[in-house]
C-alpha cells in the first residue's frame, strides 16, 4: 500500500538563492568591512593554504558578529592566523606582501599543505576495495559492516569547516580525491558482499547534489540483490550550513520523498548530521528542516569532534546534546580532532577531552548519553577513551575499540600510560611497561600488506 506523502509543502520560508564565497572573494563579504585590515590580511594568508568557502546563510544567521573573533561559528568557518605554524604563516604573508604571482602563491601553498599530514589514518591506501581485480576509487571499506561511498558530484560542502579532516580534497589535490563516477560499481560491489549491512554516502557532502542525481544512488539500494543493505546513511553538514536543502530549495520535497520511499521499502535511513555547536541548530529554518526529515521516518544522528576554540567546554556539549534530544536527534559520536590540517589550532589533550565528555554526560538525561567518545578515528580503528584511572599505582588511560580493522579487536579493553599532553593515539605508549599494544603486530602486518 502506498501511503500518502506526509511532507507538507512549506511556504513560510522563502526560496533563498545559494550564495557562496571562496578565498578569492573574501573582500566581497560585506560583514568583513568592519574587521581590521590586519585581521583581514591574516585570514587571506591562511585561506591561501587551507580551503575556505562560506555561504551567506552562515554569515547572516549563524555567526554572531558582535562576538568576533570568538564566535564558534566564525571560528568554524573563517581562517585564523594560528591555524598555520608561525614560520609557514610568515612565508605566505611575505610572498603576498611582495605581490607575488598566483602561480608562486600556489606553489608555496602546495608545499605548506604537504606539511599538514593530508593523508591521515591510511585512508588512501588501506581501505580501498576492489571488484574483479580493479580497485574502486571513491569507496572505502574499512569496517566489515559498513561501506563508505564518495559520489563524485558530492565532493564539496555548502560551507567548509576550518577543522575538516578532508580539507586536502578541497584544495585541488587531485590525487587525494576519492570520487566515484557512478553508482553501478558500488551496487555491484555491495551485491558481492553479503556481510555489509550499512552504506554511508559521504563527501564532501552528498547533499550538495541535486535530488535527481542523488536518487540514482539511492534507488539502487532497493534492488533485490541488495536486500542485505539494511541502512542507508548520509553524512552531511547541510542541516547546519544549508537547512534550505530540506525546506525551501526547489527540490527539497523531492529529496524528502526519496528518503520516505527508502523508509517505506523497509530501509533504515539515517542522516549522520555533523554538529559542533548548539548555535548551528538554533534558527527557525534549522528546526523546520529537522521536523521535515523526521516526518519521512528517517533518523537523524549527530556526530562531531571536540575542538579547541569552538566547543572545548562541557556546557556547550551539554546544551548540544540536550537540544538534540529535544529536537529528536540522537547523539552518536564525540570525536577527537584528527592529526591533520589545522590540528595545532584545534587539538585538545585526550585527558581534557575525557573530562569534558564526562562532565557533559553527567548533566544530561539518559537519552542524551548515547554519544560514544571521545573517539579517535585512527588507522587501526575507532578508539574510545573510556576513562583515566590508577591501577596498582600506575596512572593509565582505559581504552577500547569501538570499531576495528579486525572485528575481533572491538570492545577489548586496553591500557596506555597516562600522558596529560597526548592528543592522539600516536602519542600513547602501552601501560605496565609493555612494549606494544595487543593489536600492534597484527596492524603492522596489515600495513605491509
Ligand atoms: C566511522 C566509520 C564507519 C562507521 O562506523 P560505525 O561505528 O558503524 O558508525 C565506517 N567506515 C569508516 C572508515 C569510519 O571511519
Amino acid at each position: 500500500m502506498n501511503q500518502a506523502v506526509k511532507i507538507k509543502t512549506q511556504t513560510a520560508f522563502e526560496v533563498r538563492p545559494f550564495k557562496v564565497y571562496t578565498h578569492r572573494q573574501i573582500d566581497k563579504i560585506s560583514t568583513l568591512q568592519h574587521i581590521s585590515k590586519d585581521l583581514l590580511f591574516e585570514m587571506k594568508v591562511v585561506a591561501n593554504v587551507l580551503p575556505f568557502r562560506v555561504n551567506d546563510y552562515v554569515i547572516e544567521q549563524l555567526i554572531d558578529w558582535d562576538n568576533i573573533p570568538n564566535d564558534p561559528i566564525f571560528q568554524l568557518t573563517f581562517p585564523q592566523r594560528e591555524m598555520l605554524k608561525p614560520e609557514s604563516f610568515e612565508r605566505m604573508a611575505n610572498l603576498m606582501k611582495k605581490d607575488a604571482s598566483r602561480q608562486d602563491i600556489q606553489k608555496l601553498a602546495a608545499v605548506l599543505q604537504s606539511e599538514l599530514n593530508p593523508h591521515p589514518a591510511g585512508q588512501m591506501d588501506l581501505n580501498v576495495p576492489a571488484l574483479e581485480g580493479e580497485t574502486l576509487a571513491g569507496m572505502q571499506h574499512k569496517y566489515k559492516e559498513t561501506v563508505l561511498f564518495f559520489p563524485s558530484q558530492g565532493q564539496v560542502c555548502h560551507s567548509y569547516c576550518t577543522f575538516c579532516f578532508r580539507w586536502a580534497q578541497f584544495v585541488g589535490d587531485k590525487e587525494l580525491q576519492f570520487a566515484a563516477k557512478e553508482a553501478d560499481s558500488l551496487h555491484a560491489y555491495l551485491a558481492q558482499h553479503q556481510e555489509v549491512s550499512d552504506v554511508l554516502l559521504t563527501g564532501g557532502d552528498p547533499l550538495v547534489m541535486k535530488t535527481q542525481k542523488l536518487d540514482q544512488y539511492l534507488t539502487g539500494f532497493l534492488k533485490p540483490e541488495l536486500e542485505h543493505i539494511q541502512t542507508v546513511r548520509i553524512g552531511t553538514k547541510s542541516l547546519s550550513f544549508w537547512p534550505q536543502r530540506f525546506v525551501s530549495d526547489p527540490d527539497a520535497d523531492d529529496l524528502l520523498r526519496s528518503m520516505e520511499k527508502l523508509v517505506s521499502e523497509g530501509k533504515h535511513v539515517a542522516l549522520m548530521a555533523h554538529y559542533n555547536h548548539w548555535q548551528e541548530m538554533d534558527t527557525p529554518i534549522a528546526h523546520e528542516a529537522i521536523k521535515r526529515i523526521r516526518n519521512t521516518g528517517a533518523q537523524i544522528r549527530s556526530q562531531g569532534p571536540l575542538l579547541a576554540n569552538i566547543n572545548d567546554d562541557a556546557a556547550v556539549w551539554q546544551r548540544l546534546w540536550n537540544d538534540q534530544v529535544k529536537l529528536g536527534i540522537i547523539p552518536y559520536y564525540m570525536f577527537v580532532e584528527r592529526d591533520t590540517g589545522a590540528k595545532r589550532y584545534f587539538a585538545v589533550p585526550l585527558a581534557k577531552a575525557w573530562n569534558i565528555y564526562r562532565e557533559a554526560m553527567q548533566n544530561v538525561s539518559g537519552l542524551g548519553r548515547t554519544a560514544r567518545g571521545p573517539s579517535m578515528s585512527s588507522g587501526p580503528g575507532k578508539i574510545e577513551i573510556q576513562g583515566i584511572t590508577e591501577i596498582k599505582g600506575e596512572k593509565v588511560f582505559v581504552l577500547r575499540f569501538i570499531q576495528g580493522r579486525n572485528p575481533d579487536w572491538v570492545q577489548r579493553p586496553f591500557f596506555a600510560k597516562f600522558d596529560d599532553k597526548a592528543t592522539w593515539l600516536d602519542d600513547l605508549r602501552p601501560a605496565f611497561g609493555e612494549e606494544k599494544f595487543f593489536f600492534t603486530d597484527e596492524y603492522e602486518k596489515m600495513l605491509r600488506g
